[in-house]
């Protein structure tokens, strides 16, 4: 049974989410989708120059998850840049570093902006976290 996937810590949410050629004779029949996980692997490895280890303690992934997500990342916008095609910035198991995350299972809390992040409850292990805050303004 493959192993629940863990919840990543991003920090940023982008302003602008959808991406592509502005020439006036392009037309896209298709669309990448860039997950939240994703970019934000990119703004901590080559935007903010954080080094594996660093960038993964984050995100609360490991080192090995970490690479494979930039290049994923990486992979998707050289294609959008060499083919041409739209990409739209979307999705991911993620919670924002300005969430209040809740589990599910146990109701423990955790401030995502304090700390180590681990992915997953540190209570019972649990994956399933949401964000608790009201207005939910941190995860738009
Ligand atoms: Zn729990």
């Amino acid at each position: 049974m493959p192993r629940p996937k863990k919840c990543r810590r991003i920090g940023f949410i982008p302003k602008y989410r959808e991406y592509g050629p502005r020439d006036r004779n392009h037309t896209s029949e298709e669309t990448i989708l860039l997950q939240l996980d994703e970019i934000e692997a990119i703004r901590l490895k080559d935007i903010e120059k954080l080094d594996q280890s660093e960038g993964a303690k984050l995100m609360g992934v490991s080192r090995q998850t970490f690479q494979n997500i930039i290049e994923s990342a990486r992979e998707k916008i050289a294609r959008s840049l060499l083919e041409g095609v739209e990409i739209r910035i979307e999705g991911g198991h993620v919670i924002n570093k300005h969430c209040i995350a809740v589990c599910e299972d146990c109701g423990k809390s955790y401030n995502m902006e304090d700390g180590e992040w681990t992915g997953a409850c540190a209570s019972c292990g649990s994956t399933h976290l949401y964000c608790s805050k009201k207005d939910r303004r941190c995860c738009l």
